[in-house]
């Protein structure tokens, strides 16, 4: 394999100059699929921080090179490009799981993950959804909840994939003894997120400031909690680094309609921008809110940064992308 000697990267310590060496952590070799993403792209900055060896693998489908384009001349950095449907040998401590197209092969990938975790015995963690619940019955979400999914839905193959993969994520726990973690991520926003995705956030920040109207689906009552993306690095750290498997509910419990989502929008970027209303998809959760307690309790984590604090960071980055430095 092409990886950097684990000698070179134990050299590294971690936990800063003020620990005695014997007290330091060991530096590990971790695995990011999906890292050249935007959640991805964030959790590798505060792995190399910590003075990590980092492997990234991602095909590029909607991860950017520039996202990690910071890291290529650390020696204890590398990316492989690589789809994750295709097998691959590695030799790492810890894998974190990212890597997903919205379409069936997300489980073939999260199979090869999890059978390259088992040959060489690394924790793994999934990067599940709050998409498990569906459109939910029960408002908060709480992880014992079992979901209220469509299964031949447009929204299915994403929604179903997720709930595959923690299936096989806990199969491969029990049936072959590896050490696992699930996170069921409620929507995020902040930099580097895909500009024209089609999320609410990063179409009405786009839309916002190219002077476009903000699109607002059916009748824009439908809620979303809405969580920036340090606080999610900070929690998939946590439950990688902690001794629980989960699943945990990873979100900030502020709870917007879409239509006080485009409030803050247009606060935070153009008091005059317009609002249209269009059509919703099918299928369209109607609420979605994370109850957040067993984090807390367990991992001793909760988000800091309320949508008014971390907008206006994503909203930077946004205007440097789309007109570039110099108006920036
Ligand atoms: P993203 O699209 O920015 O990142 C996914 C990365 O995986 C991209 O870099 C992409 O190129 C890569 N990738 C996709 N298919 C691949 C494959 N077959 N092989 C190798 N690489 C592949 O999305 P994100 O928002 O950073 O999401 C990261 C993870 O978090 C995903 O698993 C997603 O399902 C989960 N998640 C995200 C959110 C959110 O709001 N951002 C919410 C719930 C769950
Ligand atoms: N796999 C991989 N890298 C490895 C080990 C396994 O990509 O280092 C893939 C392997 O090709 C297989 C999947 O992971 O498709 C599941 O592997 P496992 O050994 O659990 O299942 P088996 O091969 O016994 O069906
Ligand atoms: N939405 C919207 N305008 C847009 C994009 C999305 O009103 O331009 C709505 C969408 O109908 C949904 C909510 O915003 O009710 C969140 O959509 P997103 O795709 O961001 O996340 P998800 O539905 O996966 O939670």
């Amino acid at each position: 394999s092409s990886l950097p000697s684990s000698s070179a990267a134990s050299l590294h310590g971690s936990a800063g100059g003020k620990v005695p060496l014997g007290l330091r952590r060991r530096a590990l070799r971790v695995l990011v699929t999906g890292g050249a993403g935007f959640v991805g792209s964030h959790l590798v900055d505060r792995l190399v921080e910590r003075g990590d060896s980092v492997i990234v693998v991602d095909n590029f489908f909607t991860g950017r090179k520039d996202n990690v384009a910071h890291h290529l001349a650390n020696p204890r950095f590398e990316v492989i490009r690589h789809d994750v449907v295709e097998p691959i040998l590695l030799e790492v401590d810890q894998i974190y799981h990212l890597a997903c197209p919205a379409s069936p092969t997300n489980v073939v990938g999260t199979l090869n993950m999890l059978g390259l975790a088992k040959r060489i015995g690394a924790k793994f963690l999934l990067t599940s959804t709050s998409e498990v619940y569906g459109d939910p019955l029960q408002h908060p979400q709480v992880e014992t909840y079992w979901g209220n999914v469509n299964p031949i839905g447009v929204r299915s193959c994403y929604d179903e994939g997720k709930r595959t993969a923690e299936t096989l994520t806990m199969d491969y726990h029990r049936g072959a003894n590896l050490e696992v973690r699930i996170a069921r991520i409620f929507n995020t926003y902040g930099p580097r997120m895909c500009i024209d995705d089609g999320r609410v956030v990063s179409n009405f920040v786009a839309q916002a400031l190219r002077k476009e109207p903000l699109t607002v689906y059916g009748d824009g009552k439908q809620t979303r909690s809405f969580q920036y993306v340090s606080d999610l690095v900070e929690g998939l750290m946590s439950l990688m680094e902690g001794e629980h498997i989960g699943p945990f509910n990873l979100g900030n419990p502020g709870e917007f309609t879409m239509l006080e989502l485009a409030k803050v929008v247009q606060d935070t970027i153009d008091p005059n921008a317009r609002i249209e209303f269009r059509p919703n998809t099918a299928d369209d959760p109607h609420k979605r809110k994370p109850d957040i307690t067993r984090a807390k309790e367990l991992l001793g984590w909760e988000p800091k940064v309320p949508l008014r604090e971390g907008l206006p960071l994503m909203v930077t980055d946004f205007r440097k992308r789309i007109f570039g430095d110099q108006e920036a």
